[in-house]
């Protein structure tokens, strides 16, 4: 690990005008991910600003009747919430199918938002990445890529975003607010906060440099019945293959949301229009442009095969 400095932010304000002060800082809340990703020398951040003291801690209502979710709720913490769990049981759940129960104590709502790929090739510093190194190739493009994404990626890169969290977050049309280095600061929609990767994949999100991330707002419940369904190579402590996030009204209609797919949380109007057409429509308009590799390929038959299956699900009750 590379030497750094360190310190402890006691406000926004403070951590703004730090980041400023230190262009390629890097915030710390859980260090999950971060710690890890500094041991094998992939962020080599040469001043981290602790933003654990920030009172950002809480879970409020607004006025709109939606729910304000500081930056530094744990996952355990949101997943447990009874209000979460009432109105918003999707994110619980997709909460609850993430990490183990360690993580998820240290975890906080925005470092999940912004935890890296788990590309293999992105971890190991022998091989060329794009992500990692900017111009040096993808090793996944004719390599291992069975986790790899189906939609939406590049020919500079084909990774996955991880999260769980964030395809609930994407199903609920969550608002992201941040403070700018500068202090000036601003709302971002969920659906423009991670980005495909194009030919700039270690451009992952919106965010500009030195900009914190202060709170997650969900918008005022959609009522319904809310599923989070993760296909993963072993029941617990692994990475999506595949996840639906779903929420069906009574009538039909609803919404839906893929992980394990793409470079970010997958979600297409036309598959939330097709809804009360079942499955197989959501599913074809989903997967509408996929392009999978050979070893991916099986993705495609499991989404179809998993969408199905929750939909069956909802309507049994
Ligand atoms: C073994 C293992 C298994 C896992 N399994 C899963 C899984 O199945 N599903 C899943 O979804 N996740 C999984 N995770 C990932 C885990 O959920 C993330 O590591 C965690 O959510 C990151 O949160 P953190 O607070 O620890 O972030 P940190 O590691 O502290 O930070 C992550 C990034 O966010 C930035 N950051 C943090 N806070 C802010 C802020 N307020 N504003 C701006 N930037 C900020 C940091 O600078 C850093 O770049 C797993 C992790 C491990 C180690
Ligand atoms: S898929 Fe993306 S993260 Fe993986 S090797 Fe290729 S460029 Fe790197």
């Amino acid at each position: 690990m590379r030497a750094f400095t360190y310190q402890r932010a006691q406000s926004p304000a403070e951590a703004a005008a730090a980041a400023q002060r230190n262009p390629g800082a890097r915030f710390i809340a859980g260090g999950t991910n971060l710690l890890d990703l500094m041991k094998l020398e992939i962020e080599t951040p040469q001043h981290l600003i602790d933003v654990n003291g920030l009172a950002l801690d809480k879970i409020e209502p607004t006025p709109g009747g939606g729910l304000r979710i500081g930056a530094l709720v744990r996952n355990t913490d949101l997943a447990a919430d009874q209000r979460v769990r009432r109105d918003y049981a999707v994110l619980s759940r997709a909460l609850l199918a993430g990490a183990s129960a360690q993580l998820r104590n240290k975890a906080t709502t925005a470092g999940n938002l912004l935890q890296r790929t788990r590309c293999p090739y992105f971890y190991d510093t022998n091989q060329p990445c794009n992500k990692r190194q900017p111009g040096s190739g993808c090793s996944a493009i004719g390599g291992y890529s069975r986790n790899h994404a189906i939609l939406g990626a590049s020919e500079s890169c084909i990774a996955t975003h991880p999260s769980d969290m964030a395809v609930a977050m994407q199903l609920l049309d969550a608002t992201v607010e941040t403070v700018k280095a500068d202090g000036v600061t601003r709302t971002i929609p969920i659906a423009d906060f991670h980005r495909l990767p194009g030919n700039t994949p270690h451009i992952e999100h919106a965010l500009m440099p030195g900009e914190l991330i202060t709170a997650v707002t969900l918008p005022k419940p959609l009522g319904g019945t809310h599923v989070y369904r993760k296909v993963r190579d072993r029941a617990s402590y692994a990475f999506a293959l595949v996840s639906v996030a779903a929420v069906v009204l009574p009538d039909g209609s609803g919404r839906v949301a893929l992980g394990g797919v793409a470079h970010k949380p997958w979600r297409v109007p036309a598959a939330d229009a097709s809804m009360p057409q079942g499955a197989k429509a959501v599913a074809e308009q989903l997967l509408a442009g996929a392009r999978p590799s050979a070893e991916s390929a099986f993705k495609v038959p499991l989404i179809q095969r998993t969408l199905a299956s929750v939909l069956a699900d909802v309507k049994k009750g």
